[in-house]
């Protein structure tokens, strides 16, 4: 079980503009009153200075979807640790499975991302999950091992930073969620995994990421390895997330 309050992370994905982040954000800043679980949202790479702008001071933090695996360079399109940092970004997805899918990241890329954030004082959301065929084939707990593992070795002690998001890419803006106990079986896994690597590993959330939603986020989180959250649909909608950041301040 992780020792930390929950932690609730939106995934805006390639949503937002600026005319909606100016109402989206301070309607959920309104909302919190109450809210004891930590909460960030991860927004494209181009609003990073508008939502710092617009959260800075407040109990809501912000965080990037993604980072370059390089430090610095001729790297066309790519924004780097430094960069984010400059923006005082707290965390980083790394490895989400649409990058994974769509970017072809490697578990290597993935644990070059997670090492860069780190070295700069952002904290990696690490993004592990099973496809479909890999659960009915019985591969869940080899695939998500496989893919912690490669960002394990990577990183040495600094694994007690990082944080893992459990999202089974057939939950995934599906509308499908895993059960609660389909949810803890891995995240126990996650956990043990986590162990071996550190003495630290309670410091570790291990947040759930699949259709989470405001009717389910409850009992997802009563899982006692589930630490938080990765939300994207759901994310975008001010209620919704409030309701969610409200389940996990319980
Ligand atoms: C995600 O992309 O991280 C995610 C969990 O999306 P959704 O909540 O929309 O399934």
């Amino acid at each position: 079980m992780g020792m930390t309050s929950k932690l609730m992370v939106g995934n805006w994905k390639m949503h937002g503009s600026l005319a909606a982040n100016a109402s989206l954000l301070p309607d959920i800043l309104s909302g919190m009153g109450g809210v004891t679980c930590r909460a960030a949202v991860c927004v494209s790479a181009v609003y990073l200075a508008q939502a710092q702008s617009l959260l800075t001071g407040s109990a809501l933090a912000w965080g990037a979807q993604d980072v370059s695996a390089h430090e610095s360079g001729a790297y066309t399109g790519e924004v780097s640790a430094a960069m984010l940092h400059d923006f005082a970004v707290r965390y980083a997805i790394v490895g989400h499975s649409e990058r994974r899918q769509y970017h072809g990241e490697t578990d290597a890329v993935v644990a070059s991302k997670a090492q860069r954030a780190l070295a700069a004082g952002i904290t990696p959301i690490v993004c592990v999950g099973e496809s479909q065929a890999e659960r009915e084939a019985g591969q869940t707990e080899s695939v998500v091992k496989r893919q912690l593992a490669a960002v394990i070795h990577a990183n040495g002690h600094c694994i007690s930073e990082i944080v893992v998001a459990y999202e089974p890419v057939w939950a995934i803006g599906t509308g499908l969620t895993a059960s609660p106990e389909q949810a803890q079986a891995v995240h126990a896994v996650l956990r043990a995994q986590l162990q071996a690597a550190t003495a630290h590993a309670d410091r570790v959330s291990i947040l759930y990421g699949g259709s989470m939603n405001a009717d389910n986020a409850a009992s997802l989180l009563a899982q006692p390895d589930v630490d938080g959250g990765l939300i994207g649909g759901a994310s975008l909608k001010a209620p919704d997330f409030l309701s969610m950041l409200k389940a996990a301040s319980r």
